[in-house]
C-alpha cells in the first residue's frame, strides 16, 4: 500500500536554481515531489526580505492553487513591526499557515526571550507548533549558542501547551536534541539536513544512525521527515528514514502521521 509522505521542511530558495525564477523553483518541488511520490510539502518562508529565499507574502502567492504546497508564517527578531503578531493570527485563523518557524541564529535572539512569547500564544490559540531553526548558522558557531537545545529546553518548560519543533535535529549537537525531544513531551524534531555531505562529516554517519534509530525506537511518536530542500537531496533523506530499524508502522509515522498529529492537518 502506498505510504502518505509529508516532507516537513522545503524553501523555494535559489540554491541550486540560480538564475531561476520563484515560480520555475516552486515547479521544480512540485516536480520533484512527483518523482519521489511526496504527497504533501510544507515550504518554509525566510524571516526577512530575501532574493535567495521567498518572504511571507512571496510564499503565499506562490503555493496559492497547489493544494499540496503547505506553508509556515515567520516573523523577524527583533520585531520592529509589531502587526505581524495581528497578520499570523489571522492566517492561522483561515488556515493559511499551518506553523510558524523562528530562526534563532540567524537573528540574534534566544528562543526564551520575552519579545517571542506573543508568537507562542498564537501557536497555542491555534493549536499549531513553532519551528525553531536549531544548530549550524552560517558556519559560524557562536549563532549556535542563540539555538542550542538547552535554549530551547526553557520554552518547553515554560510553554508545556505549545508544540515544538526543533529543525534539524539540531545538528550537530543530535544528543542534546535527543535528550530535549525525550524528556518533553511537548517537542518534536525534524530530520532535515541530516544527509548532508557535511552534516555526515561532522556528526558522523553512525553517530546520526544511533540518534534517529534510539528516538525512533523509545519514542516513535517524536521525529518528523523533512528535507531542506533544494539544498539537501529528497531521496537520500528517504532513504535514511528507510534504513531505520524500527517497524514499517514507525516509519508511517516518521514518513506522515507524525506531521499530520502535530500541524493538526486534515488531509
Ligand atoms: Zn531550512
Amino acid at each position: 500500500m502506498k505510504r502518505l509522505i509529508i516532507d516537513c521542511h522545503t524553501h523555494f530558495s535559489t540554491f541550486d536554481h540560480e538564475g531561476q525564477t520563484f515560480e520555475q523553483i516552486r515547479n521544480s518541488l512540485l516536480l520533484s515531489m512527483q518523482k519521489l511520490d511526496i504527497d504533501y510539502a510544507f515550504v518554509y518562508p525566510d524571516s526577512e526580505p530575501s532574493t535567495v529565499v521567498t518572504d511571507l507574502d512571496t510564499t503565499r502567492e506562490l503555493v496559492k492553487g497547489f493544494p499540496q504546497l503547505l506553508m509556515l508564517g515567520t516573523a523577524c527578531f527583533p520585531m520592529t513591526d509589531k502587526s505581524i503578531n495581528d497578520k499570523l493570527d489571522t492566517l492561522a485563523l483561515s488556515g493559511d499557515i499551518i506553523g510558524i518557524k523562528l530562526y534563532p541564529g540567524f537573528e540574534e535572539f534566544y528562543p526564551s526571550d520575552g519579545c517571542c512569547h506573543s508568537i507562542y500564544e498564537i501557536c497555542i490559540k491555534h493549536n499549531i507548533p513553532v519551528v525553531f531553526h536549531s544548530g549550524e548558522t552560517m558556519n559560524e558557531p557562536w549563532r549556535e549558542s542563540f539555538n542550542h537545545p538547552s535554549e530551547i529546553t526553557n520554552v518547553a518548560r515554560h510553554f508545556p501547551s505549545l508544540k515544538i519543533v526543533v529543525a534539524h535535529f539540531s545538528q550537530p549537537h543530535l544528543t542534546a536534541c535527543q535528550n530535549l525531544i525525550l524528556n518533553y513531551p511537548n517537542v518534536y524534531a525534524d530530520i532535515s539536513g541530516l544527509v548532508h555531505m557535511d552534516v555526515v562529516k561532522s556528526c558522523g554517519q553512525e553517530v546520526i544512525y544511533r540518534c534517529l534509530s534510539d528516538v525512533a525506537t523509545v519514542q516513535p511518536d517524536k521525529l518528523l521527515f523533512g528535507t531542506d530542500w533544494p539544498i539537501c537531496d529528497v531521496a537520500e533523506h528517504l532513504g535514511l528514514v528507510e534504513s531505520l530499524p524500527v517497524s514499517e508502522a514507525t516509519k508511517v509515522l516518521i514518513l506522515s502521521g507524525n506531521a499530520q498529529r502535530v500541524f493538526t492537518l486534515e488531509l
